[in-house]
């Protein structure tokens, strides 16, 4: 792996003083805390500086890419032997947190290639798509995307109409996928369909692919830094060593999208952290009434109660990542976190913005492009609804979303 040396950056409003109210830090390994520094130069020195710019373009910065790769970003939790980092999935929370500090876009874009391309080439391909796939995932030098979701199914993903038909020597794989991330630059797609019996299958689709189209989806209000589109499938023929060998039904992506919901439960985080540091230096500068505005109650109570819930949703975190790495995490925990902390994230966000008044809403401050994100981020890998009705039937037993 590696890994940039320090550099001072200039572009920052404030320096980032990301908040550690109950000694989290003692909680981590020497190794978590290498690799978020690394992680927090890189996001410091490559994304700060440009990603305004960039969200109000609505560019994606491609080079991004080979960068997170040479960091180790990419599959950090996929054994050495296929490329990964071989780190634990604590690590990986990190990466995440710091990551989406940046932006969400960024974050998104690794934790799709992470948990929704590489995890399951590694947990359901065979020998010969791993060694074929990953070490290039791993490496950025390529980039993969995740199609699920569709234009007439979202949070019910078990109504996909996308379908593929046994040819003899290969199946035939027609439908579309809708709000895609990283979509029209992915070299390969990891893709659910239904076969001729009704099961959800899954494969990888190489863009080159006679029939694969994947166009960009424009003129989004947020995560405007990262690619959004779609799959368009028309005829694409699918050697059948593409579609992996064991793994059926919709078990499948919902594993992959349980490890996108953990990263996402870290990564929140760091885009309240950003937020919060903002709100906090702001308010000891500015001055109303001849004071700080940090002098006045009202103020207190709000950087009071965020700095507790981002506390609160560090520990959930943290105590998260023990359960997962000692394989004992549940769907429901994860569904739980990833619902409150992404909540969490997007009040701290409005919250904070307030703190700011008006320059609250410039981008010469980051708090409103987080906000715009998180819209996102409490919608995509399951809704907020939906992890509370999980919840809901976890500790109920009783099924209410169908
Ligand atoms: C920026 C972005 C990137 C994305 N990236 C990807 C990706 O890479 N791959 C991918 O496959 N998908 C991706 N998605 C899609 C995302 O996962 C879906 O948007 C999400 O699952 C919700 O589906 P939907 O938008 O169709 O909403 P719908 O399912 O139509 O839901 C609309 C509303 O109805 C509510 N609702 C639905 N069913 C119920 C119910 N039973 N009970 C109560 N309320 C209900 C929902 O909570 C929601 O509030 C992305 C989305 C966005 C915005």
């Amino acid at each position: 792996m590696f890994i940039f040396a320090p550099t001072k950056n200039n572009n920052m409003p404030y320096p980032y003083n990301p908040p550690d109210y109950f000694q989290i830090d003692e909680l981590l390994s020497e190794e978590h805390k290498i690799v978020r520094s690394a992680i927090r130069d890189w996001v410091n020195r490559s994304v700060v500086p440009v990603i305004d710019q960039a969200a109000h373009e609505h560019k994606f910065h491609e080079r991004f890419i080979k960068e997170l790769g040479e960091l180790g970003a990419f599959g950090p939790f996929i054994p050495t032997e296929y490329g990964g980092a071989g780190m634990d999935h604590i690590a990986y929370g990190v990466i995440m947190t710091e990551l989406e500090r940046g932006d969400s876009a960024i974050r998104s874009t690794a934790s799709v290639h992470t948990s929704l391309v590489m995890y399951p080439i590694f947990t359901f391909g065979s020998e010969e798509q791993k060694r074929k796939y990953l070490p290039g995932l791993a490496s950025g030098d390529l980039i993969g995307c995740f199609g699920l979701t569709e234009p007439n199914q979202g949070s019910d993903p078990g109504g996909m109409e996308a379908k593929i038909k046994d040819m003899g020597g290969h199946y035939l794989l027609n439908g579309a996928k809708m709000w895609i991330t990283n979509s029209s630059i992915a070299d390969i797609a990891v893709v659910w369909a239904k076969d001729e019996n009704g099961i959800v299958r899954g494969m990888v689709v190489e863009k080159e692919w006679t029939g694969f189209s994947a166009p960009e989806t424009h003129n989004k209000w947020s995560l405007r830094a990262s690619v959004t589109g779609e799959l368009v499938f028309d005829d694409v023929k699918v050697p059948k060593e593409n579609v992996f060998p064991e793994i059926k039904g919709l078990k499948g992506p919902l594993m992959c999208l349980n490890s996108a919901r953990y990263g996402i439960a870290w990564g929140a985080i760091g885009a309240a952290m950003d937020c919060y540091n903002t709100a906090l230096q702001y308010s000891l500068e500015r001055k109303q009434f001849n004071k700080p505005i940090a002098a006045f109650q009202l103020q207190q109570k709000k950087l009071a109660e965020i700095v507790t819930e981002i506390t609160k949703a560090q520990l959930l975190a943290w105590r998260l990542g023990k359960l997962k790495n000692e394989g004992k995490a549940t769907p429901a925990q994860i569904s739980m976190a990833k619902c409150n902390n992404v909540e969490m994230a997007l009040n701290v966000a409005r919250e904070s913005r307030q703190i700011l008044g008006a320059m609250g809403i410039t981008g010469d401050f980051p708090i409103m492009r987080h906000m715009m994100n998180l819209e996102s981020v409490i919608t995509y890998e399951g809704t907020h609804d939906i992890h509370l009705l999980i919840t809901g039937s976890d500790i109920t037993g009783i099924h209410a979303f169908e």
